[in-house]
C-alpha cells in the first residue's frame, strides 16, 4: 500500500503559525511532523506542537452526534442534526420577533478558521441584524488592536518575523515568549549568538524564562507600564534619541507627548515603577543607539484596565525613534491564539466590519450590506465577551451560541459567568470536547470537526495566510464550524449561505477585500497551495506579490497619513490592594499548556511539566504568612476563592502573587480555577479584562 502524502497546515495552538505536514494513518489517526519548508518555523516545533496529532488521534471526549432537551433538570438527548438546527432557528426567531436582533449573540474563538469567522460574522451582522458577535480573542489582544488603529490607522502589524535576525535591540514587554512563543524566541536567541551585541531588554513583574536571554530586566511593579515607558521615552529626548525627521514628517502629536514626557522627572517615574533610574535610563540608550529596534508584547501590556494606553506608549518609542517600516525594525504584537488575525479580517468582533472598515462609517456599513446583499447593518456595537455575560444575568441577553470556546474557564470573575449561564434562556454549544463546563447549560450541543477534520486558512500574527487541509474525516456526525453554521443560516430562512466549498467562502471574503488596506483580490486556494503561505494585502500578478513589511513609506492609515502619538496620562483603574485583599494577583501560561487545557491537558507528556495549579510567591511573603514550598494556600478575592499549592520563587516582586490561567473544574472542584478570584474591570476603549491586576488576600489552608 503506498505511504500517504502528507498535507500541509498550520499548528492549532498559538498565533506564531508553525507549519506541519500531517499524514493520515490506519484507523482516522495522523502523524504530524514541523514542515521544513515552512518560512515561520523551518521543520521546528515547541513541546505542544510536537504532539499535536493528539487533538485528533485522543478521541476519548469527542462529542459524536446533536443533542437537545427542553429542560435544564432533564438530561441531554440524541437528535439528528435536522431536529436541533430546525429548533434552534426556531428559538432564534421567537427572541429576534419579540425581543428584537440583539436579545442574541455568538461568543466566538480566535481557534476558528477564517471561513467559519467570515460566515458568522455575515449571519449575525448582515442577516440577524446585530453586531452581537464576539470571541475569546476580546480577552488577548483587542488591546493592541485599539492602540494600532489609534496610532497607525488601522489594526495592522507593521512586521515580519525575519525581521527577528535583523533587529540589534528587543524589547520584550509583558510577555514569555520562551515558554509562550517558543518557536520565535528560538530566532532571538539566534540572532543574539550570532551577534552578541543585540540587545534585550524585558519588561516584566516576574523573571520569567525570557529574561534568560535578558541584558535587562526591568522588574515594574504591576500596572505602572505607561509611566515605565515615558520614562524611557523622556530619556530617549534627553538624549537627542529621537527621529526628528520622522516626526517632522511623518507623525502628528508629538509635542503634548513630548510636554506629558518631559513633566515627569525620570526619578519620580522609577520609584513610582520600582525600577531603578540607571536601569531606566540603559534602556533608553540600548533603543536610541540601536539601528532596528524590535518590539514584542502581550498580555502584560493587553490585558490590564489600561491596555489601550500601555500599547501607545509603546508605539511611541517607535514613533519617536523612527523605528519603524524598515528592516528589523517595528512593533509586533504577538497573539495566543491561531487565527486571532482571520478573525479581525473578516470584522469578527462586535465592533468591527470585515477588511477593516469602520463600523461607524455609514458608508461602509452601505457598501458591506450592498454586498451581502443583507438587511441594513446595526450602527451600534454589539456586546463584548464579558458584556455578553452581563447582559445574560441581566436578561437583555435571551440566547448565547458558544462555538469552540470554554468561558468558564477563561472568562473572567468566572462564577458570575456561571450565574450568567444558568440565567440563560437558551444556550447553544457548539463543540469539539464534552469537557468544557459550558455543557452543564446548553440546551443544544452540536458537534464539531477538529484540526485536520476540516479545510480553510489561518493568519499568523505577521499577516501569513495559509491553507489547512483536511487529512482525516471527523468522528460521528461531527461537522465543520462552516457548514453548520451555513445550515443554520438556512434553517433560518436566509439566502446566500449555500456555499459549495469552503473555497467559496474563501473567495467571498478575498473579493471584500478589494479596495482595503488588506486587498488580496485574487487569492485562492490554489495559489496558497503553490506558495505555501502568502502576507496580506496580496497583489496577485505582481512580480513580488506579498508585502512582508507595512508602512515602507511612512504613510500610514489615518486621515492625514501620519502616524499619531497619543498622549495617555499615568491612570490606575485596577482594583487597589488593600488592607483585606494586600497582595497584587497576576495571571498568565505555563510552558506546556495551552488556553484551558481541553487539547494539552490530555497529553500525558504536556501535563509532566508543572501537573498542577500553584500560587507562585515570594519567599519573603512565604514566610510572613507561614507558607512552605507546596503547602496548601487559599487565594481569595471580593469575589471568590482558589486553593492551591504555594510555588515559592524570588523572580517575583514582593507583594505580587500569580496563577496559572489554565484550570478550570476538574474532579468536580473548582478551587483551581484562577477567573474564580480575577476582575471584571474593563479597559474602557478596548473592552479587554484586567486579568494582569486584581486584589487578593492569600492565607495557608487550614482544613476545618
Ligand atoms: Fe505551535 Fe506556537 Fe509551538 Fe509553533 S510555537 S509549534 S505555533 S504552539
Amino acid at each position: 500500500m503506498p505511504t500517504p502524502t502528507p498535507k500541509p497546515s498550520i499548528c492549532c495552538y498559538c498565533g506564531v503559525g508553525c507549519g506541519v505536514l500531517v499524514a493520515p494513518l490506519p484507523g482516522g489517526d495522523v502523524s504530524v511532523v514541523g514542515n521544513p519548508d515552512y518560512p515561520v518555523n523551518r521543520g521546528a516545533l515547541c513541546s505542544k506542537g510536537l504532539n499535536l496529532q493528539y487533538t485528533v488521534n485522543d478521541r476519548s471526549d469527542r462529542l459524536l452526534h446533536p443533542q437537545m432537551r427542553y429542560s435544564r433538570t432533564r438530561p441531554l438527548q440524541r437528535v439528528s442534526w435536522d431536529e436541533a438546527l430546525q429548533r434552534t432557528a426556531a428559538v432564534f426567531k421567537t427572541f429576534i420577533a419579540k425581543y428584537g436582533p440583539d436579545s442574541v449573540a455568538f461568543y466566538a474563538s480566535g481557534q476558528c478558521l477564517t471561513e467559519e469567522y467570515y460566515v458568522l460574522n455575515k449571519l449575525m451582522k448582515g442577516f440577524i441584524g446585530s453586531n452581537n458577535l464576539d470571541t475569546n480573542s476580546r480577552l488577548c489582544m483587542s488591546s493592541a488592536v485599539v492602540g494600532y488603529k489609534m496610532a497607525l490607522g488601522e489594526d495592522s502589524v507593521p512586521v515580519c518575523y525575519d525581521d527577528l535576525d535583523l533587529a540589534d535591540c528587543f524589547l520584550v514587554a509583558g510577555a514569555n515568549p520562551a515558554w509562550c512563543h517558543p518557536i520565535l524566541w528560538r530566532r532571538v536567541e539566534a540572532r543574539k549568538a550570532a551577534h552578541p551585541a543585540t540587545k534585550v531588554i524585558v519588561i516584566d513583574p516576574r523573571a520569567t524564562d525570557t529574561c534568560a536571554l535578558a541584558d535587562l530586566h526591568l522588574q515594574l511593579i504591576p500596572g505602572t507600564d505607561v509611566v515605565l515607558l515615558q520614562a524611557i521615552a523622556r530619556v530617549l529626548l534627553e538624549n537627542g534619541d529621537v527621529d526628528a525627521d520622522f516626526l517632522a514628517h511623518h507623525t502628528e502629536g508629538y509635542e503634548t507627548y513630548r510636554a506629558l514626557v518631559l513633566a515627569r522627572p525620570v526619578a519620580e517615574s522609577a520609584a513610582l515603577c520600582g525600577v531603578p533610574e540607571a536601569d531606566i535610563r540603559l534602556a533608553a540608550s540600548y533603543i536610541g543607539s540601536a539601528q532596528a529596534f524590535l518590539s514584542m508584547w502581550t498580555m502584560g501590556l493587553n490585558q490590564s484596565a489600561v491596555g489601550v494606553d500601555k500599547n501607545l506608549c509603546l508605539l511611541n518609542l517607535h514613533l519617536l525613534t523612527g523605528q519603524i517600516g524598515r528592516p528589523g525594525a517595528g512593533p509586533l504584537s504577538l497573539t495566543g491564539q491561531p487565527n486571532a488575525m482571520g478573525g479581525r479580517e473578516v470584522g469578527g468582533l462586535s465592533n468591527l466590519l470585515p477588511a477593516h472598515r469602520n463600523l461607524a462609517n455609514p458608508a461602509h456599513r452601505a457598501e458591506v450590506q450592498q454586498f451581502w446583499g443583507s438587511g441594513p447593518l446595526a450602527a451600534q456595537p454589539g456586546y463584548t465577551a464579558t458584556e455578553m455575560f452581563e447582559a445574560l444575568e441581566a436578561g437583555r441577553l435571551k440566547a448565547i451560541w458558544i462555538v469552540c470556546t470554554n468561558p468558564l474557564t477563561s472568562l473572567p470573575n468566572a462564577r458570575q459567568a456561571e450565574a450568567a449561564l444558568a440565567k440563560a434562556k437558551f444556550v447553544v454549544v457548539q463543540e469539539v470536547s464534552s469537557q468544557p463546563q459550558t455543557l452543564t447549560y446548553a440546551d443544544v450541543v452540536l458537534p464539531a470537526a477538529a484540526w485536520a477534520e476540516k479545510e480553510g486558512t489561518m493568519t499568523n500574527s505577521e499577516r501569513r495566510i495559509s491553507h489547512l487541509a483536511k487529512v482525516v474525516d471527523a468522528p460521528g456526525e461531527a461537522l465543520p464550524d462552516a457548514e453548520i453554521i451555513c445550515r443554520f443560516a438556512q434553517a433560518m430562512g436566509f439566502p446566500g449561505f449555500d456555499y459549495p466549498s469552503p473555497e467559496a467562502i474563501y473567495l467571498e471574503h478575498i473579493r471584500l477585500t478589494a479596495g482595503t488596506s488588506l486587498d488580496s483580490t485574487g487569492l485562492n486556494y490554489s495559489t496558497l497551495k503553490e506558495r505555501g503561505s502568502v502576507q496580506w494585502p496580496y497583489r496577485a500578478g505582481q512580480a513580488a506579490p506579498d508585502t512582508p513589511r507595512l508602512f515602507t513609506d511612512h504613510r500610514f492609515y489615518t486621515p492625514s497619513g501620519r502616524a499619531v502619538l497619543h498622549a495617555p496620562a499615568a491612570s490606575f483603574r485596577s482594583e487597589a490592594p488593600d488592607e483585606e485583599f494586600p497582595f497584587v494577583l497576576t495571571t498568565g501560561r505555563i510552558r506546556d499548556q495551552w488556553h484551558t487545557m481541553t487539547k494539552t491537558g490530555k497529553v500525558s507528556k504536556l501535563t509532566k511539566h508543572l501537573p498542577q495549579a500553584f500560587l507562585e510567591l515570594h519567599p519573603q511573603d512565604a514566610e510572613a504568612l507561614g507558607v512552605a514550598e507546596g503547602e496548601l494556600v487559599t487565594v481569595s478575592s471580593r469575589r471568590g476563592e482558589v486553593r492551591v499549592a504555594a510555588r515559592l520563587s524570588v523572580g517575583i516582586r514582593p507583594g505580587v502573587v500569580f496563577l496559572p490561567m489554565h484550570w478550570g473544574r476538574q474532579l468536580g472542584s473548582d478551587l483551581n480555577r484562577a477567573n474564580n478570584v480575577t476582575s471584571g474591570t474593563l479597559d474602557p476603549l478596548s473592552k479587554e479584562p484586567d486579568f494582569k491586576f486584581c486584589a487578593v488576600q492569600v492565607v495557608k489552608y487550614r482544613p476545618a
